[in-house]
């Protein structure tokens, strides 16, 4: 066979391509194309990659977004791609033209260029999330009729539509419930109309629980003691025992039976104090006086003429 030289190293060589050596030809011919950065879409909350028209998840869709982007050039006689992190390393067997003699390997890196959003399926799922809870207690009284009472006014709160958003989900909890909300604005708007009717003690907290873009996600917490108490009612607070008197927006108003001394709690205080019912005792009127008998205890009040109408 004929031997040639090469025009640019000089050499000897069996075959000329495109009028060099195979060695020079491969110093500026690839066998593939591929570009040294990719952009991919990715889902900041599952993770999944926004890849040809669609959202799939694992490290196989990259594989195959990056394999999407390959131009051969040459001769593919075998081909890899591996993902690691925010690259993808190519390992390609074979040549840049079919006219040299013998395959050899190329190895190709391109940069992943994550850009980062949410996915459809995340973001409905995160509007949907709760943003407010209303934690109702209840210091007193019957828990299943207050909740009848407060789940009317949530019904005549949704009603009338003024606050976008909607009920989550109702749980019971030891001493109450909680609502969860999707919307802060109809959680206050529910929690104001509880607090407007019912005699309670309202509470608000706001906690950053997260991030959605630059925009911060708070939870909100309204936390509502409902006073369950009624007039005439015997009632024990911090081990001492009270009547009740009268109630009030803000207050209660109750007669200390040890000494007869009248007393104003706020409902603020009366939500930190220890409260329990007094169950058994009787009441009973003489001569405009009330006496009262807990557990063998008799207590006699003047000038309470509550229980005893003149
Ligand atoms: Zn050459
Ligand atoms: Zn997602």
């Amino acid at each position: 066979m004929l031997r040639k030289i090469c025009p640019v190293c000089g050499r000897e060589t069996d075959v000329l391509i495109e009028g060099v050596c195979p060695d020079c030809y491969r110093l500026t011919h690839r066998i593939i194309d591929v570009p040294n950065e990719v952009n991919v879409l990715m889902c900041y909350s599952c993770g999944a990659y926004f890849i040809n028209g669609r959202w799939s998840r694992g490290i196989r869709s990259l594989e195959k977004l990056v394999s999407s982007k390959i131009r051969v050039k040459g001769i593919v006689s075998d081909m890899s791609i591996r993902v690691f992190r925010d690259e993808a390393k190519i390992k390609v067997k074979g040549k840049a033209s079919e006219l040299m003699p013998n395959s050899y390997e190329e190895e190709y890196t391109v940069k992943l260029m994550f850009k980062r959003d949410l996915c459809p399926s995340c973001r409905a799922e995160l509007m949907e999330k709760e943003e407010a809870i209303i934690q109702l207690r209840l210091i007193g009284g019957d828990l299943s009729e207050f909740k009848a009472k407060v789940m009317d006014i949530v019904r005549m709160t949704l009603a009338k539509g003024e606050d976008r958003g909607r009920v989550i989900k109702i749980e019971d909890v030891n001493g109450g419930f909680d609502i969860k909300i999707t919307n802060q604005r109809l959680a206050r708007s529910i929690a104001l109309n509880v607090h407007r009717e019912l005699p309670s003690f309202m509470q608000e907290t706001s906690k950053v629980v997260g991030y959605r873009g630059d925009k911060r996600i708070e939870k909100r917490s309204i936390s509502i003691h409902l006073i369950g108490l009624s007039k005439g009612e015997v009632i024990n607070i911090n081990g001492a025992d009270y009547l009740i008197k009268s109630l009030h927006k803000d207050h209660v108003d109750l007669v200390k039976l040890s000494d007869g001394s009248l007393v104003g709690i706020k409902y603020s205080k009366l939500t930190q104090a220890k409260l329990s019912q007094v169950k058994d005792y009787s009441i009973s009127c003489s001569d405009g006086k009330v006496i009262i008998s807990i557990n063998g205890l008799q207590y006699t009040l003047n000038n309470v003429n509550l229980i005893c109408p003149q």
